[in-house]
């Protein structure tokens, strides 16, 4: 995986709805992401993620972070670590493969 690099931030986003069923959102990430534009120009910016309770069911990083908000029901600050290590496997997982996909749903 190309990425890796610190910087990301867990920016939880209240009421989003999922673009995929339009059903309420777990939870949504800002990561950081950049890609070149047909001109070759390298640009930077951040995209936003989102986690659907029914969509990403299935994806082996989503299972832990909609079981973390079903237990806790919103982020803990003592727990921040604890959900970050889950996001960031979530992200990973479904980061790359999905980037266009998802790339829509951010404003
Ligand atoms: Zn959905």
């Amino acid at each position: 995986m190309g990425h890796g690099g610190p910087g990301w931030e867990v920016d939880l986003v209240a009421g989003l709805r999922c673009h995929r069923c339009t059903g309420e959102v777990v939870c949504a990430v800002r990561v950081p992401h950049s890609f070149l534009r047909a001109d070759g120009t390298e640009v930077g910016g951040t995209r936003l993620v989102a986690l659907c309770p029914d969509c990403d069911r299935g994806r082996a990083g989503a299972a832990p972070v909609i079981a973390y908000f079903r237990a806790h029901g919103r982020v803990v600050a003592d727990r921040v670590e604890e959900l970050a290590g889950l996001l960031r496997e979530w992200v990973a997982d479904v980061g790359p493969a999905r980037a266009g996909d998802l790339e829509h749903s951010a404003r």
